[in-house]
């Protein structure tokens, strides 16, 4: 008991190895091998048949034992990457940083990841490249199973399971920390931010995720350490951001990001939202309306996420173009403005380019919707992204941008054919013309003005 005590002290204090696991029976934890998905059972089986340690690892264990579907089941075993793929006729090795082994299994294809270790751990004291701020560089070595629970974030996420005897091997205390509902990290909390500042967005998403609260120690450095987050390298931050913005629970992720001052020189556009109250009534519906979606199981795009994100960015800098220069075409402008806002992103957070012109698609939409006479009305509904552009618009009109009856007039107008949709067609603005030539010579006319 008292040995259990202190382990359970040191385990949280010091970065170095746990003692002995808890075995914990299925009578106590309730997850049986039907629980697991089909591909990471047999996967396991067959690396154990094989002489070789393999569970069921991280995220999935802990979500089953909250109640929740797993969105993907990891295994890690004490077999090398190439001792894996022997085992698997259909298998292939992915990663040079590190190796992992994605073995396909039916349609699912289950990622295994050999028992990794910490630097310091390893080989006589060889210590982990790291940069100026302290963030690990390398993470790539072997280790044993003590060694792959001491290096992983949360107690909670270090659960091995074991599908053969159906017990948890709990390094930790998880399963206790997961049942008293608390988020707590493994080691100490200033050193593993400083490794990798990502675990500060990963502990404000799996406390929202799981209704987790973080524990005091893993909570108080967050906000003095909050900046460390600028050094994330832009693809893991987009890859972290997305996992967060699709999570379902997108709204409590944010409220709680910047509540962490976690927001501030995360992603420019966190700073942007939350300065302006339309901005941020805007961004809240569209997350309201994605966390819905999600827990709905319905699909959702990046790129109609991070273009609600960005939009606001978007309206600033053009009203800026519009107001600065003498008369600028109006839609040239809107290009150049999305494309600041996405130059701005791209050195911070790595939007891949294929969602990037989803974003563009969506946003130049825009300004077509104001467009109700003539033919192109019927253009814009050609448009292959038409569908995601109104949805964007219908947010538009309840965020109270533009009015209620331009997106009604939209919603008809797609519901309806023939005579009954040409029908409500606006007659083509009569002065059109007229304003088009005055505003041109207007430049003129001013500088005739000029003495
Ligand atoms: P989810 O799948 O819901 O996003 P997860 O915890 O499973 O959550 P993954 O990215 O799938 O997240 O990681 C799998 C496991 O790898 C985690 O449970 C944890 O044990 C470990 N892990 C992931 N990221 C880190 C990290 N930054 N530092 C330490 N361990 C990590
Ligand atoms: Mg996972």
């Amino acid at each position: 008991m008292i040995r259990k005590f202190i382990s359970r002290i040191l385990g949280r204090k010091s970065p170095g190895l746990p003692g002995e696991p808890a075995i914990i029976a299925a009578s106590k934890h309730g997850i049986r091998r039907e629980h697991i998905s089909n591909g990471s059972r047999r996967t396991v089986e067959t690396l154990q048949e094989h002489g070789y340690k393999a569970y069921v690892v991280g995220g999935a264990v802990r979500d089953l034992l909250a109640g929740i579907t797993p969105n993907d089941y990891d295994v890690a075993t004490s077999a090398t990457p190439e001792q894996v793929r022997s085992c698997f006729r259909r298998s292939r090795i992915i990663g040079r940083r590190f190796q992992i082994v994605h073995v396909l299994m039916g349609a699912e294809t289950v990622e295994v990841t050999t028992f990794r270790g910490h630097h310091e751990q390893q080989h006589g004291g060889n210590k982990a490249q790291t940069d100026s701020q302290g963030r690990v560089l390398r993470d790539n070595v072997f280790g044993s199973e003590k060694e792959d629970a001491a290096r992983r974030d949360f107690t909670v996420n270090a659960l091995y399971f074991d599908p053969t005897s159906e017990t948890i091997v709990d390094y930790y205390h998880g399963v206790a920390d997961l049942k008293q509902k608390t988020l707590r990290m493994i080691g100490d909390p200033k050193t593993r931010y400083r490794e990798d500042p990502v675990r500060m967005l990963r502990a404000v998403r799996l406390a929202a995720k799981l209704g987790l609260t973080i524990d005091p120690e893993a909570r108080r450095p967050i906000r003095e350490m909050a900046s460390l987050v600028e050094n994330i390298p832009p693809s893991r931050l987009f890859d972290e951001m997305l996992k967060l913005l699709t999570s379902g629970f997108a709204v409590t992720c944010l409220t709680q990001l910047r509540a962490e001052g976690l927001h501030h020189g995360l992603l420019p556009l966190l700073d942007v939202i939350f300065e302006q109250p339309a901005g941020e009534r805007f961004v809240m519906l569209a997350l309201a309306n994605t966390d819905r979606r999600v827990r709905e199981g319905k699909p959702i795009s990046p790129g109609f996420l991070f273009a609600t994100l960005l939009w606001q960015d978007v309206l600033t800098r053009w009203e800026a173009i519009l107001a600065n220069g003498e008369n600028p075409p109006r839609i040239p402008s809107l290009f150049l403005a999305m494309d600041e806002v996405l130059e701005l992103q791209a050195g911070k957070l790595a939007i891949t380019r294929r969602v990037a012109s989803d974003i563009k698609d969506i946003w130049a939409l825009q300004p077509r919707f104001d467009q109700r006479s003539g033919k192109r009305p019927y253009g814009v509904l050609e448009q292959p992204r038409f569908k995601a552009g109104y949805d964007f618009l219908l947010l538009r009109a309840e965020a109270g941008e533009v009015e209620e009856a331009l997106a009604q007039w939209w919603t008809d107008f797609m519901n309806r054919d023939g005579d009954a949709r040409a029908a409500m067609l606006l007659p083509p603005p009569a002065d059109g013309a007229k304003k088009r030539r005055r505003r041109r010579r207007k430049p003129a006319a001013e500088a005739a003005g000029t003495p």
